[in-house]
């Protein structure tokens, strides 16, 4: 473990055939962007706002949620860091009496995320605010959770120009390059990927989200996770369709859901085209080994076998094969 890690701090993150693939980390804390940095992260992939919101158990101030962005940007040293708009709602409730508590059927279906920041314009400024100022401090994206069509990028943008002009008149500044991308997580964001290109700097795949919406399969409920297959046939091809988009836009597109950190899934998603990946900082050595062992042209071939392949199960027993023949 100690010998990898080291490994990870030392050597960039590329192919054995030298294709560079960026190795971010996903972060709920400032602080926590030290530790990835150790680990060998080229960035933040997804710091998840929500958890600032949920640990303090209240609605924290601009001034906090500035202080929280702004230490995760400046401990990455240039890199970039991915911060998303709020992603309360669905398994991620806050229990606070500064906010109601909305009693649903279905919250994975309901008022969450994007759809909840649309609809409380004041708290969605301030966030874009916080993130705003911090950006003048390194590189700073953005990216908004749960779009399920053109018309919330498009009025999510239109709150990010009107939080820039509020602190434009202040006097305030903030990097006024600074990017602004969809989470693809629904799958009519997948199926219509094109339409969110106008007004996308980029694309990041949530595949947990993806994967439950698309095969119908509650993440959470353990009497379907059986159902639950990262390498089903539909979810393959639907990734294959967002890269495809996405490079017809040329735009990057990253994936910041768990299939990201598990080695047996990344030659799959390499080869399909993914430049980057996001997950849980330690596991960014292992999958950095996997990368630094395999060449771009196997990883094609194991997309090109997934496209092709019928069986999900088939597909993770040739995944499986690869990747013990890499340890
Ligand atoms: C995802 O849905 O894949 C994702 C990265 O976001 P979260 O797990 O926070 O919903
Ligand atoms: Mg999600």
């Amino acid at each position: 473990e100690k010998r990898m890690i080291e490994l990870a701090k030392d050597a960039s993150s590329r192919t054995r055939d030298g294709v560079p693939v960026d190795l971010l980390a996903n972060i709920e804390r400032g602080d926590e962007a030290e530790k990835a940095l150790e680990l060998g992260a080229d960035g933040v992939g997804l710091f998840r706002s929500e958890y600032l919101f949920m640990n303090a158990g209240r609605l924290p101030s601009e001034e906090e949620q500035f202080d929280a962005f702004k230490l995760a940007v400046e401990k990455m040293e240039g890199r970039p860091v991915t911060i998303r708009t709020l992603d309360l709602g669905g398994d991620k409730v806050m229990d606070s009496t500064d906010m109601p508590m909305y009693r649903e059927s279905n919250p994975f279906l309901g008022y969450r995320a994007i759809r909840f920041c649309l609809d409380h314009e004041k708290l969605f400024l301030e966030q874009l605010r916080a993130i705003l100022r911090a950006s003048s401090f390194g590189k700073a994206r953005i990216m908004y959770p749960m779009i399920s069509g053109a018309l919330e990028l498009s009025r999510s943008n239109e709150m990010l120009e009107k939080a820039k002009q509020e602190l434009r008149d202040a006097g305030v500044a903030f990097d006024e390059e600074i990017e602004a991308g969809a989470m693809i997580e629904i799958p009519s964001a997948a199926v219509a990927a094109d339409t969110l290109l106008e007004g996308s700097s980029f694309f990041s795949v949530g595949t947990n989200d993806l994967i439950q919406y698309l095969l119908a399969v509650d993440r959470l409920n353990d009497r379907v996770a059986h159902l639950y297959e990262p390498t089903h046939p539909a979810v393959v091809r639907t990734l294959k369709m967002i890269i495809d988009a996405a490079k017809s836009g040329n735009i990057g597109v990253s994936i910041c859901g768990e299939v990201a950190g598990d080695p047996v899934m990344v030659p799959l998603l390499i080869g399909l085209g993914v430049q980057q990946l996001s997950m849980s900082p330690s596991l960014l050595p292992n999958v950095k080994y996997v990368v630094q062992n395999m060449d771009m042209t196997e990883a094609q071939d194991i997309a090109q076998m997934a496209l092709e392949t019928t069986d999900g199960s088939l597909i993770l027993e040739r995944l499986l094969d690869f990747y013990t023949s890499k340890m």
